[in-house]
């Protein structure tokens, strides 16, 4: 690595700001680090956990980025969301519940980030137009903007990491009928309370992890009924009697929707919960990554660097089973690349080999059992590479699956297990109030003074 190397991260989200407390711990190590720079579009730090009640745009009529809600609780164990070398004992100096709501996570991610110092490379209200690259200079020209100062400038950088996520622009599938609707239609990316649909019937188009929360929300906050059309198979978990799976949705007339079962239903909201696109508008086509969201998506060697141009990086773009721990991990890897520890191979028709075998192995999966069993092995390949601090990672898988069998036990009451942490041990504590009842979300609640 030259001493002017420079390298822009965009986003600040968990993945973005792994990979700036990876280059800060080297260079708390002693180890000589390039100039480093994140571009963060909103106000403050956190990602899709910097919840904002607005929808639409922002007040500088950017897209907002959050798809989380008023009322979020973890949908998995806070212990598969944990920063190996930031616990929340640390943090929290307290054992806590192990799904806890928003709040928490939010208020977690910010002390990871304080306690390493990073802010310091973050420049907020600044969002990322346009990246190419040039062969000549081998450099990326990034070009952004300051929304505050309503100024646009570009800016030459030799590697580029995007961290800006996958779960902000929604998908948004057509059916018949749609524009005869005379209720309310919109995309998960735009719920944000439960309490706006007390006494409706609800239809959630998918029956993904949205359409799974959301469901429970809006029998929790009082909606009358709740129906999930979806497209496979149905989830069959064992439903309160004011929440039913229906298959695939064919037609909407004014009203009333129609099944591919014959069925049909009035509803006086729809919300599609069809999930999430790769979104990249600011990337160059030939660097832009074109990706479902899938466990090893195409042309990024090790689930991270662009094949035509490995010095473009991308953080948590697959599914993310493991969660925080995927950009975490990621990142330690893509630091050593940076640093010139890992030597990428020399030729691109190695790297494809590697990406093959990763394929070929995806390509078999099954089921969520598999998965995980997937994931946990591609991070396994990605830890054993780097001095990235070891933590039982068998373990957490096993907890992912505990998770998803609780919630065929009980999908109302499976908040309320508790599981001990792979980095501490620590057991989680059971939360004083169930789920269902309680309805202060606030950090506070849940944090012993
Ligand atoms: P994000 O958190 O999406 O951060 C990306 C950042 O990039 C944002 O700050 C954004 O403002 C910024 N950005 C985007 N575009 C630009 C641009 N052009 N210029 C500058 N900045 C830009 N995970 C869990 O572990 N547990 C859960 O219970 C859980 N629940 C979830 C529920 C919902 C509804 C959603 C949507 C996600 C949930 N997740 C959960 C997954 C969550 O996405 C990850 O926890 C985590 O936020 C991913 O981090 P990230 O940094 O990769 O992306």
């Amino acid at each position: 690595m030259h001493s002017s190397t420079r390298v822009a991260i965009c986003g600040a989200g968990p993945s973005g700001l792994s990979q700036l407390h990876a280059f800060e711990s080297a260079r708390q190590c002693g180890s000589q680090i390039p100039e480093i720079v994140c571009f963060e579009k909103q106000s403050d730090l956190g990602g899709q956990w910097n919840y904002t009640g607005r929808i639409g745009l922002d007040e500088y009529s950017e897209p907002v980025h959050s798809s989380m809600y008023e009322n979020l609780w973890t949908i998995l164990p806070k212990e598969c969301s944990e920063f190996v070398d930031y616990s929340f004992d640390k943090h929290f100096g307290q054992p806590l519940t192990s799904y806890p709501p928003r709040t928490v996570i939010l208020d977690y991610i910010r002390g990871y980030a304080e306690q390493n110092n990073v802010r310091q490379y973050i420049q907020f209200y600044t969002v990322v137009r346009w990246i190419s690259y040039s062969h000549d200079k081998k450099r990326f020209n990034v070009i952004v903007k300051d929304l505050r100062k309503d100024e646009t400038r570009s800016e030459e950088f030799d590697f580029v990491v995007v961290a800006t996520g996958h779960f902000s622009k929604p998908n948004i599938p057509y059916f018949n009928g749609i524009e005869t609707f005379i209720g309310q239609i919109f995309h998960s990316h735009n719920y944000r309370s439960a309490h706006d649909f007390v006494d409706k019937h609800v239809l959630l188009i998918g029956n993904g992890f949205s359409a799974e929360d959301i469901s429970l929300q809006l029998y929790k906050y009082g909606a009358k009924s709740v129906t999930l059309s979806y497209r496979t198979k149905p989830k069959n978990f064992k439903w309160p009697n004011e929440i039913q799976e229906v298959p695939l949705l064919v037609k909407i007339d004014r009203e009333t929707v129609y099944f591919n079962d014959g069925s049909s239903q009035v509803v006086h909201v729809i919300i599609f919960c069809t999930g999430y696109l790769h979104y990249f508008p600011f990337l160059d086509n030939n660097l832009r990554l074109n990706s479902t969201n899938c466990l090893y998506p195409p042309d990024l060697y090790k689930g991270i660097f662009w094949l035509n141009q490995p010095r473009l990086l991308y953080l948590s773009m697959q599914v993310l089973t493991f969660s925080l721990n995927i950009g975490n991990i990621q990142a330690w890897y893509a630091r050593d690349v940076i640093l010139g520890k890992i030597i990428l191979p020399s030729t691109k028709d190695e790297m494809q080999f590697d990406m093959e075998q990763w394929h070929v192995k995806e390509k078999v999966i099954q089921n969520l059992s598999d998965s995980i069993d997937f994931q946990r092995e591609y991070l396994l390949d990605l830890i054993n590479a780097t001095d990235y601090p070891r933590f039982d990672i068998n373990r957490m898988a096993k907890i992912l699956l505990e998770c998803v069998k609780s919630k065929f036990d009980n999908i109302l009451t499976y908040r309320e297990k508790t599981y001990a942490s792979t980095v501490t041990d620590t057991m989680a504590k059971q939360h004083h109030t169930s789920w269902l009842s309680e309805m202060d979300d606030r950090l506070e609640n849940f944090i012993r003074k």
